[in-house]
């Protein structure tokens, strides 16, 4: 069994989708072991993506993100951080695979509803950032 930790943006909460992407989850055998609802500070979103500093999306995609409520999921399941990662689809709606959700949900390459982790490493640096307890 493994880990992933996924966080539903802003985009898809206020569109009321929590129900419907946490449901696609659930019938791929994809468990909620902790969820957390909140508002990101600036400090979470600034290390969560700490990798893309400097890049020409990275001010905008920080405004997006703090701009509104998220949800923090950690799931567990088999394979779970590839399979999450497949289910969410390509990072730019318009490209992902029919029936993934950024597919389904997503509005643009910024607004695309859902986040994975992409490897185990990056798993435990999430759950450090939106978990208080793993
Ligand atoms: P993923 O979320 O699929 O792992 P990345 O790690 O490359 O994608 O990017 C992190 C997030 O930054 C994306 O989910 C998306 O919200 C935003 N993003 C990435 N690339 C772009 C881009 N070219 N233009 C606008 N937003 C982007
Ligand atoms: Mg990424």
């Amino acid at each position: 069994m493994e880990h992933t930790l996924v966080i539903i943006k802003p985009d898809a909460v206020e569109r009321n989708l929590i129900g419907q992407i946490i449901d696609t989850y659930e019938r791929n055998d994809l468990k909620v072991i902790q969820m957390n609802m909140m508002k990101p500070t600036l400090e979470q979103v600034q290390k969560h993506y700490s990798e893309h500093q400097g890049k020409y999306f990275y001010d905008r995609l920080v405004k997006y993100l703090t701009s509104g409520d998220v949800v923090v999921l950690l799931l567990e399941g088999k394979r779970a951080i590839e399979r999450v990662r497949k289910l969410n689809g390509k990072t730019n709606p318009q490209e992902s695979e029919e029936g993934t959700l950024r597919k389904r949900f997503g509005i643009d390459h910024t607004r695309n509803s859902v986040h994975a982790s992409d490897s185990e490493e990056k798993v435990a640096y999430e759950v450090e950032i939106w978990l208080a307890k793993y």
